[in-house]
């Protein structure tokens, strides 16, 4: 049987505790997830795609059927690049649900092979998003158990100056 596979679009600026679930439950489904950190000049991000790139290969810990990669432009676009037309993405709340929907019709509109798939996040984490962490950690928050510890380190690293 030929392997399937998904890419995890996001920003992961940085990456949560929440993502790295989706990422773990994904794998459940997929043989293989591209976690693909978008490049959008438009969203002013507090952590460089590299270093994104980096604290998510920490975390998952060198796993072979997890590629991490990073893409601008148009997802649909990157997607037909990679040869893979599933993306996972993930919902916490009904409030990700109108976006989610909008996004995933528009995708398929600019490409009718695209599918995408959603996955609910744990009762653990729904509450967890980087936007907040960022804030937190930005007033000295404490934010060990809500991203993994090499994310810790990079937030304490960064807000300490
Ligand atoms: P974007 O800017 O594309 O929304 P994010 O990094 O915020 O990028 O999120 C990437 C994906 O991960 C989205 O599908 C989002 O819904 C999902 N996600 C983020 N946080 C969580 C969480 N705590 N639980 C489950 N999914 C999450």
């Amino acid at each position: 049987m030929p392997s399937r596979r998904a890419i995890y679009p996001g920003s992961f600026d940085p990456l949560t505790n929440g993502h790295l679930s989706l990422i773990q439950r994904g794998l459940k489904v997929f043989d293989g997830l591209v976690v693909a950190v978008a490049n959008n000049p438009a969203k002013k991000a507090l952590f460089s795609v590299d270093d994104r790139k980096r604290m998510i290969r920490e975390a998952v810990n060198g796993d072979p059927r997890v590629v991490i990669d990073s893409f601008d432009g148009l997802l649909v676009d990157y997607a037909k690049q990679q040869g893979v037309h599933t993306v996972l993405r993930g919902l916490r709340a009904v409030s990700d649900f109108e976006y989610e929907f909008q996004i995933a019709n528009m995708n398929r509109k600019l490409d009718p092979e695209f599918e995408s798939v959603f996955m609910m996040t744990g009762e653990d984490y729904f509450y967890v998003a980087s936007s907040l962490v960022r804030e937190v950690a930005s007033f000295g928050g404490d934010v060990s158990g809500l991203v993994p510890p090499n994310v810790t380190a990079a937030l304490r690293a960064r807000f300490a100056r």
